[in-house]
């Protein structure tokens, strides 16, 4: 079965009510869902976390004021097409704005979607000569849209390009195909991410536990057996996962599978997005609860990218009160110990 792609598609697969705002939803970003998310929808649950995440909605059209058509401020910070660079030491790299789905959440969501700006080989040369001619760039990001709806030679000329560059230490792909599209980690793919000299590290994002299912565990494997260092990103989002026995199945089914949780994203302002937006507070009571229920290595850091293009900061839960002689310790369990300043 291919990719829907469709309202007709999907209301063929009984995933949607009649609703006339769904064509507006529709138009304001494509529609992508793979056979193998398709599979893993309860049809018998019309809160289904995966549909969810793929299916439009009549709330996608309500836009909220403080909602951004550039949520995370990329705009600013791209020195040329398809870079953008933030921070002194790393950069993204977007070679193209396909995905193998389109989640209705996305941050990209003004940019995503087919016929979105792919870089052309010329501008793909100028975004490569910018890294090379700064000397300060230690890590590249590849993301998009997804790196690895690239065709496999595409994406090794390009891993060799990056890894000809001296001072690039470290190359490293953000992708949810091993979840939504497995079929695509074939022996071919995972050999293109075999740079000589540089490091290649690669973020799987992943939301909801039913997602690792045995095809997508497989993928995983294979990239894990190549020798591939794997982490693991999440979007914190209502109705999808923000319930802590969601995330903590999440983070085990994630280590389980060799991914160490990275980031668990708090939302952004996307355009359209505020049925999937969790409190901060909410998001901070979750953190609190896992880190007494779940092993270090099942942790991921819960961070805010700063609208306005300032980056990415770790907002909590704190376990630090205030005392005038002495540090207020608060344990996993919620006990409080006092610490000598
Ligand atoms: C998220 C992001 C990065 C990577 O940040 P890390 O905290 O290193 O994962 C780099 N550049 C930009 C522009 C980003 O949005
Ligand atoms: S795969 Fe990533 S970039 Fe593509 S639609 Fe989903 S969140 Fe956005």
């Amino acid at each position: 079965m291919p990719t829907l792609r469709t309202l007709k598609a999907l209301h063929r697969e009984g995933l949607l009510a009649v609703d006339p705002r769904l064509a507006e939803a529709a138009d304001a970003m494509a529609i992508a869902l793979t056979p193998e998310m398709l599979a893993l929808i309860d049809r018998e649950d019309s809160a289904d976390p995966i549909a969810r995440q793929f299916v439009p909605s009549a709330a996608e059209t309500e836009i909220a004021a403080d909602e951004l058509l550039d949520p995370i401020g990329d705009e600013a910070r791209s020195p040329v097409k398809g870079i953008v660079h933030r921070y002194p030491d790393r950069v993204l790299l977007k070679p193209l704005h396909v995905c193998p789905v389109y989640c209705r959440f996305c941050f990209r969501r003004e940019k995503v979607g087919p016929g979105g700006e792919a870089l052309s080989a010329s501008e793909l040369d100028s975004a490569i000569a910018y890294i090379e001619a700064r000397p300060e760039i230690w890590e590249v990001i590849l993301t998009g849209g997804d790196p690895l709806m690239l065709a496999p030679r595409r994406l090794a000329k390009l891993i060799a390009a990056l890894d000809a560059i001296d001072h690039v230490g470290v190359i490293r792909i953000h992708s949810r195909v091993p979840i939504v599209d497995p079929s695509r980690v074939t022996d071919e793919l995972v050999a293109s991410l075999k740079p000589h000299r540089a490091a290649l590290w690669f973020a799987v994002h992943c939301n909801h536990p039913r997602e690792l299912a045995p095809a997508a565990q497989s993928a995983l494997a294979r990239l894990a057996d190549a020798g591939i260092p794997l982490m693991g990103q999440t979007v914190l989002l209502a109705g999808v996962n923000d319930e802590v026995e969601t995330l903590e199945a999440l983070m085990r089914a994630l280590v389980r599978c060799r991914v160490k949780p990275y980031y668990l994203h708090h939302p952004d302002l996307v355009r359209g997005t505020g049925h999937f937006r969790v409190p901060v507070e909410r998001g901070q009571a979750l953190m609190k609860a896992l880190r007494g229920r779940l092993s270090g290595l099942a942790q991921p850091t819960y961070v805010l990218d700063v609208p306005g293009g300032h980056g990415k900061v770790p907002i909590g839960p704190g376990y630090l009160g205030d005392d005038p002689d002495a540090l207020l310790v608060e344990d996993a369990f919620g006990g409080r110990h006092r610490y000598p300043r």
